[in-house]
């Protein structure tokens, strides 16, 4: 009696289906594998948790390895998937009975048959119910892969994969060389910053793809983040970065990469009121778009006078893991996975929101900084596809005919990033 795999499906934009288990209900994220046990349970089939899609945040998850009762309509087959590692695989996995031929160049162990960012292909065998590994062909992993490494797998649509591989590459083309310009701290400033993974670009089984941001801040960093912005209330916490993209390096920072005193970083994120995740998502021609705007501005920007961490293009939301509407993050126009929205240009180099028309609410003094705002939406005008912006700076608009006040638009620029002849869809 075979025990295939599955992946988990749901009904148009739903982002899980509930899993009925003896410690109570739970949530499995849509993109999430499973093993269909035999016979039926009430309401469905009773299936163990291979992997979680941990990039959709869901409420009471199920992890990986959990047991429980599931619909049938949200098993979809995996056939035509491609298996990926997000992560290495785990030390305590037994070890496989042939090496691996990953040519990743992370450290890989004896016991490890894959590395983050691998892909190990298209699921070779249907599976058995007593069967402890896996085996997967078209990819780099050729050994058995332990069920229990699978938790650090997710299965993906060739579509999709394609979108996210396309926004990897953007990413080391944009990034991935040497970066130089500007002047730090009487020291020139320049980083390294190196191409990222397949598991450091996040996708939704919709199609969406996640802002890379490998820089995400643990506990520790987010505090010395409060304590560097006087950060000290809940609503003022809210507004902090939770994740650079690209740093820069200088004089202050230790080595490519890495976060000093005198490392800004060439974009980030800011999560606002929305839950953790839940904003950076777009379609994948969107992100590249959005990329090259980052590294163009950036460029651009460290050759004007003055500090080049206030050269930090400090994103906001993008859209919801999919195109549901209304949109649950509150906009109107964001679904569509095309726009995105940008800080304020400060005349000093913190990171915090700025308002064209009101002070600083830590300081009460004006930290607005016009002129590097207009030469922001100047530059992207002339250089990115923006199909549509809202600003209500009467300068800003005074200056740029296309631009549009909206209500609303105060503390932040939206940018719509749409097609032009060439651009890919
Ligand atoms: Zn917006």
């Amino acid at each position: 009696m075979p025990c295939p795999v599955h992946v988990v499906t749901t009904e148009e934009f739903t982002l899980s289906a509930p899993l009925a288990t003896q410690a109570g209900a739970r949530e499995l994220a849509r993109g999430s594998l499973v093993r269909r046990g035999e016979g039926t349970c009430e309401g469905g089939v009773p299936v163990e948790v291979l992997s979680v899609a941990g990039w959709v945040a869901v409420p009471t998850p199920a992890a990986p390895g959990a047991r429980g009762c599931l619909a049938t309509e949200a098993l979809a087959p995996v056939d035509t998937l491609v298996f990926v590692a997000l992560a290495n695989a785990p030390a305590t996995a037994p070890a496989s009975t042939s090496t691996s031929t990953s040519t990743s160049t992370s450290t890989s162990t004896s016991t490890a048959t894959f590395t983050a960012g691998d892909i190990l292909g298209v699921l070779r065998d249907e599976g058995r119910c007593d069967a402890d590994r896996y085996t997967f062909s078209g990819g780099s992993v050729s050994a058995g892969v332990p069920v229990a490494a699978l938790s650090a797998v997710r299965a993906v649509s060739p579509d999709v994969l394609a979108g996210v591989e396309r926004v990897r590459a953007a990413y080391g083309d944009l990034f991935g060389g040497d970066l130089f310009g500007g002047d730090l701290s009487g020291g020139e400033l320049f980083g390294n910053l190196g191409p990222i993974g397949l598991h450091e670009v996040p996708w939704t089984d919709w199609g969406y793809v996640g802002l890379p941001l490998p820089h995400p801040l643990d506990a520790a960093a987010l505090a010395a983040e409060w304590a560097r912005e006087g950060l000290d209330t809940p609503a003022r916490r809210e507004k902090a970065t939770v994740a650079f993209g690209p740093v820069a390096f200088g004089p202050g920072a230790s080595g490519p990469g890495t976060l000093g005193p005198a490392s800004p970083p060439i974009y980030q994120h800011f999560l606002g009121a929305d839950a953790p995740g839940s904003d950076t998502w777009g379609r994948p021609a969107t992100i590249v778009r959005l990329l090259k705007l980052a590294r163009g501005w950036w460029d651009h920007c460290v050759t004007l006078p003055g500090d080049p961490a206030r050269c930090t293009l400090q994103i906001g939301d993008l859209a919801w893991y999919n195109a549901v509407r209304p949109d649950p993050l509150g906009h109107k126009d964001h679904a569509d996975g095309a726009c995105v929205d940008v800080r304020l240009f400060r005349t000093d180099p913190s990171r915090y929101e700025a308002w064209w028309n009101r002070p600083d609410d830590r300081t009460g003094a004006i930290a607005y900084d016009g002129a590097r705002t207009l030469a922001f939406l100047a530059w992207a005008y002339a250089n990115a596809p923006v199909t549509e912006a809202f600003f209500n700076d009467p300068d800003a608009l005074a200056a740029l005919p296309n631009l549009r006040p909206l209500r609303g638009h105060d503390d932040h620029v939206h940018l719509c990033l749409g097609d032009r002849p060439g651009d890919q869809p």
